[in-house]
Order: structure tokens, then sequence, then C-alpha cells
């Protein structure tokens, strides 16, 4: 049959121009990575026709024996990969992961305790406008000004004030190790169950540069595209087996109907990926690009919120160069320089300005930069905030032009999807 090139053209011209930012431009936008050609066919694959509703060997639909074969590789190497006894490959998303988690554990109504947005959290862990706000007396904690860390102290006050029926401990935007003993050990004091949602350094924790919240959690969540390489979606995880019977439930038939066989496919293809040992030296290859990227931009004059990163993520506090992330973000996009801006803690500023940016190593990794090319990446950034600061939003193009040439001189050198 026709290619989408000859049946839709207008189409196809957005997935070629998408195509080309992509191998253009140096992406440092912390949430995302560049998928295999195996991850991207398997997701394109025929398994996309297929109704699969319930799970492997118990379906509600005939003719799902290969699909059956499928699910069952993913599920068999994400509890391989995480050392757990039970994984639910099925989440459409990070959100509906989390989704299934409240909805198997807790009921409307009950507290839970998790990050403030602004302090780093994700929007599933109890903010306002998100459900998890709406249906759950959410409490929220956040970071210690002096520090920029976690406030454990704040914590444990907050559970015991509070008595949470659930503590999410996780995060879109900490550059740090988070204690889960400890969260552990206040959940235990005060009776609640652990959920932690590491979607940001699955990959991390896969690759055994960052600590396993297991055996400390009930039950985790993570997104499979992040750090982890995977394509779109969400993974639950648990090693408690009353848990892991809820949890298959509450998202079939809870909160979803028929799986997307073609996005479990190409999770099972990530997961061997990331049980490779070459695996492993990619996370171990992205924590240390954080690491120079970080030291790179601070010695360029700007702050990193608590002071570095041991992760794959760096906030970058704009503030020493009178900058603000919205700006930033729109500069550095013309210097074909990719990332989001990013409240920092306790920020002045609005939230659609921001007087940060968040940066990440994992896509630029994956392309094959190493320490020297996120020298280089970040003397680039400060060459563009330096011109930002002496010429103005208007006036900074010719900075802007030759950056973005050094970008295509790096960018050609480490092709993608070639
Ligand atoms: N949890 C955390 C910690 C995240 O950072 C994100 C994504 O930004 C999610 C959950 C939600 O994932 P998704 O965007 O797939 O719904």
């Amino acid at each position: 049959s026709a290619s989408v090139g000859e049946t839709d053209p207008e189409l196809a011209k957005a997935i070629q121009d998408e195509l080309g930012r992509q191998q253009g431009e140096i992406e440092l936008i912390a949430s995302e990575n560049i998928v295999s050609q195996a991850v991207l066919e398997a997701q394109g694959s025929v398994l996309t026709n297929k109704y699969a509703e319930g799970y492997p060997g118990k379906r509600y639909y005939g003719g799902c024996q290969y699909v059956d074969v499928a699910e069952t590789l993913a599920i068999e190497r994400a509890k391989q990969l995480f050392g757990v006894g039970f994984a639910n490959v099925q989440p459409n998303s990070g959100s509906q992961a989390n989704q299934g988690v409240y909805q198997a554990l807790i009921q409307p109504g009950d507290t839970i305790l998790g990050m403030s947005l602004d302090a780093g959290g994700h929007l599933t862990h109890g903010a306002k406008p998100n459900q998890s706000g709406k249906w759950f007396n959410a409490i929220q904690y956040g970071l210690r000004k002096q520090d920029g860390r976690v406030d454990m102290d704040q914590v444990r006050q907050l559970a015991r004030e509070h008595k949470p029926k659930m503590i999410v401990a996780g995060f879109s935007a900490y550059s740090r190790i988070m204690d889960w003993a400890e969260f552990r050990q206040i959940a235990d004091e005060v009776g609640a169950i652990l959920f932690v949602d590491m979607a940001h350094v699955a990959g991390l924790v896969a690759g055994g540069v960052y600590p396993s919240p297991f055996p400390h959690a009930h039950v985790a969540t993570t997104t499979t595209h992040k750090t982890l390489r995977g394509p779109r979606g969400g993974l639950i995880l648990t090693d408690d087996e009353a848990i892991a019977k809820k949890i298959n439930s509450a998202i079939f038939p809870g909160i979803q109907g028929g799986p997307l066989m073609h996005v479990i496919a190409a999770k099972a293809v990530a997961f061997k990926e990331a049980l490779s040992p070459e695996f492993k030296s990619y996370a171990r290859q992205v924590v240390a690009n954080a690491k120079v990227l970080a030291e790179t931009l601070v010695k360029g004059g700007v702050d990193i919120v608590s002071g570095g990163t041991d992760n794959h993520l760096m906030l970058v506090d704009l503030r020493p160069k009178g900058l603000t992330g919205k700006a930033t973000e729109t500069a550095l996009g013309r210097a074909h320089i990719t990332c989001n801006k990013n409240a920092v803690p306790f920020d002045p500023e609005k939230p659609a300005i921001t007087s940060g940016v968040r940066l990440g190593t994992p896509a630029g990794t994956t392309r094959g930069f190493a320490e020297a090319e996120f020298q280089h990446i970040g003397e680039m950034i400060i060459e563009v905030l330096d011109g930002l600061k002496t010429n103005g939003d208007d006036n900074n193009g010719a900075v802007e032009a030759e950056v973005r040439a050094k970008v295509k001189t790096l960018t050609d050198r480490f092709p993608i999807y070639g």
C-alpha cells in the first residue's frame, strides 16, 4: 500500500521537518530521548491493529496469541530490569500509570503527600489543576531554601500532622538523589503507602547509577520514554502481590480499555536494550555529561539550583545574569539548542516567565556526545546568554547565528536516523 508521503504529503512534511529538527538541533529537554530504529519499528508495526483487553492468557478478544507473546516479553523484561516480581506494562502514559496507582490503592477524599509542582514535583503528585489535586486532599512538600534540597524534616512533620494514606516521592525537576529509605521510614511511621514515581530517573536506576526505589517503595511507576529511552508510555512495578492484583484491575478495566499493543511491543524492545551492558555505560555517561555541563555553566556565571547535579538534569538559575527563563528558552531555540523554561524554587517570576531553564543530557548522550561535547554545549549556552544580556532580545541575532553554525558542525558529527 501507499506510503504516507504519497497519501498525505502535508502530514508527511510535518514528520520530515520534525526529523530534520531532531537531527540538526541539540536536544536538552531533560524528559526527552532518541529511541532506536528497533523501538520505532516495533511501535510502527501491525500490532496497532489489535484489540487485547485483559492480560496475557486472559483476554476478552480472540486472536491474541501473538500480542500475548509481546506483552509477556515486556512484563518479564521489566521485572528483570528493576528486580521486582510484578510489572504492568499497559499504562498509556506516566500520568495514567499514576492514576492507576491512586485508583488501586486510595479513595477520593483521602490525604496524599507529594512534592509541589514549583519545587520540582509533577502535576500528578497532587497539583491543584490535576485530578490528583482535585480528588484527593493533597498536601505538598518542597525544598529547603538554604540548599535547594528536599526538606525531609518538612516531609516528616507534614506526614505526622496530616497522616496521609499515601506519600508520593519522585520529581520532574530535581537534580539530586532522593532518599527513598528515609521516605519509607516516614511512611511506616504514619502508616502510609510509599509510592515512588521514578519517571525521570528510571533509566539511571536500570543502568545502576541512581538508587533503586526498591525495596523501599510499596509501588513505583515510571514513564518509558525519558532516561529509559523507550516509546512514550507508562509502567507500574511492585513486589507486593496484593497491590499487584489491585493495580491490574485499576488499569483494566478501571481506567483504560484496549492496551496499545504496538507501544507495549516497543516497550519490550526498549527493556531488552536497557538490560544490555551498553545501556549501563550509557547511563554512566548521562550522569558524567550532566556534571560537566553544570560545571561549565557555573564557570560561565549562572547558578545551578542545589549547587550541582547527581543525575541527568539540572535547574539553571539565570538571575545572576539578569535573564528570564522565557527569553532564554527562546534565544537558545533560535540558536538550535532546545530546552524548557522552568521555575526555580521560590521563583519571583510568574510561571509563564520564570527565572530558570531545565537542562538534561539523556538525548545528547544517546547521539554520542561525551564530556568534551557537553563542555562545548555549555560554552555555547553561555555565549547566547551573554549575548542576550548585552544585546537584548531583538539584537542578539549575530551571536545566535554564530552559535547556530557551531551547533550544525556538532550535530553533523553525531548524526541520528542516518
Ligand atoms: N511523573 C513524572 C515525575 C514526570 O516527570 C512525568 C512527565 O513529565 C509524568 C509523571 C507524566 O508522564 P506523561 O507525560 O507520560 O503523562
